[in-house]
């Protein structure tokens, strides 16, 4: 490299730097937006995610990057996703007919099958007849047979359970958890009988949501155990691909290092070792959690002597679920507020008749009075698609920016709550 070269790579990690930290949004352009759509409100950045994309293509030039989409399945997300040269990886048959919808193409499509519904193996046996490129991921044994009963007979990969798992929470710790893939002492097995029927053209395991700069052990046990079994089964099948999974972390802690992506990818090459095949990677969280906000309004605040004093905001775990969920950190910025006011320590709770309806506690925030409005950031990740209308309170609406806003989702309707009821 010379030293025109270094200058040119640094400007270029200026304008695509590895994270989007909350502060870095325009705060002035969150409050018009907030004041014209309302809140709670979802603002996804396009041109984020399709940085996000660009990174990791860089960082795995030869790997195929898939796209997990259930971590934001907004049409206008996959279409940038798509465009930016992911395949869409996608957990159920609603995501395959959303990811058809985006334009993707049969061969840019996976289907991963979790103890999949008779409905969900119905609909993408119906959708492979006219999309006969689309490759269905199996975790047990009766999901291929009952792929087999469906008249199936097209591109298989082989779910396998990599024996161990990561995870920034025990509940996204897929690895190692016996729901997740045949057992990896049945995988060669389980490929060998499979060949006659279908087109086994890839073995897949995904650890878990968890992989960070400090925790790359796991990660490369995991691959490492994935390059030993696509070795194994050569002898079966011509593999088109290993995928090792998703679950690049993003940090959610505004003093938390972003992860060193060349690292990873470093880190997972050495690993998977010489195997004839193609390397597949399926980051979901990575590629939109730093691309989205909530914003929300104060609506009460109330200063108690004994207590912390309590910002009640008009955003609840029905609207960001993971907080409550996962005990998930997610930072706040009190947007309404100069510089003229102080931090104070206070708990920021939503309107849901729950205990854990709780965004954060003891937090120092610049002191909220009502009508302020706050951002709360990385939820461009598993955000809109957890929210729900539990204690009957309306799913909220999202704005994209690409790069002037847009209004992608509507916010529902209370006469939308009862519109399934007979
Ligand atoms: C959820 C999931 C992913 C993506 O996980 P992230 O933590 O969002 O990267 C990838 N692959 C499979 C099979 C998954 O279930």
């Amino acid at each position: 490299m010379n030293a025109g070269e270094g200058a040119e790579q640094s400007e270029h990690a200026a304008e695509n730097p590895p994270v989007r930290r909350l502060s870095a949004w325009d705060g002035d352009e969150l409050r018009d937006l907030a004041a014209a759509y309302e809140t709670p409100l979802y603002v996804m950045d396009l041109g984020r995610v399709r940085e996000n994309c660009q990174r990791l293509r860089a960082a795995f030039p030869d790997a195929d990057v898939r796209y997990a989409a259930k971590a934001h399945t907004g049409r206008a997300v996959l279409e940038a996703v798509r465009e930016a040269g992911l395949g869409i990886e996608c957990a159920s048959a609603g995501e395959v007919e959303r990811a058809f919808a985006a334009g993707a193409a049969g061969k840019e499509v996976q289907y991963t099958a979790v103890n999949p519904p008779d409905r969900d193996l119905d609909v993408v046996v119906d959708r492979w007849l006219s999309e006969p490129e689309l490759t269905v991921t199996v975790g047990a044994r009766d999901t291929v047979d009952r792929l087999r009963e469906r008249g199936f007979d097209g591109r298989l990969c082989v779910r396998v359970n990599p024996g161990v798992g990561a995870g920034h929470h025990e509940k996204v710790t897929t690895g190692g958890h016996a729901k997740f893939g045949v057992p990896s002492s049945e995988a060669e097995a389980v490929v060998r009988d499979a060949r006659d029927d279908f087109d086994v053209v890839g073995i897949h395991a995904h650890a878990g949501s968890g992989i960070s700069g400090d925790d790359l052990s796991t990660h490369r046990e995991v691959v490492r155990r994935m390059g030993d079994l696509a070795r194994d089964v050569a002898a079966h099948v011509d593999l088109e691909f290993v995928d090792v999974g998703g679950g690049f972390g993003v940090p959610y802690r505004e003093e938390e290092p972003p992860l060193d992506l060349s690292a990873v990818a470093e880190a997972t090459r050495e690993a998977l070792g010489e195997v004839d095949a193609q390397l597949a990677v399926e980051p979901g969280r990575y590629v939109v959690a730093d691309a989205g906000v909530v914003l929300t309004t104060v609506n009460t605040v109330k200063a108690s002597g004994e207590y912390e004093t309590v910002v009640g905001i008009d955003a609840g775990m029905t609207t960001l679920l993971r907080p409550a969920m996962y005990d998930a950190y997610h930072a706040i910025r009190n947007l309404s507020a100069g510089d003229d006011r102080s931090a104070i320590p206070v708990t920021v709770a939503g309107p849901i008749c729950e205990t854990s309806d709780v965004l954060c506690e003891h937090r120092p925030l610049a002191a909220p009075t009502r009508g302020d409005v706050l951002a709360v950031g990385n939820a461009g990740a598993y955000g809109y698609e957890m929210a729900s209308t539990y204690n009957s309170r309306p799913r909220p609406a999202e704005v994209v920016l690409d790069p002037e806003p847009r209004l992608t989702r509507r916010r529902e309707s209370l006469a939308a709550l009862t519109e399934l009821e007979q």
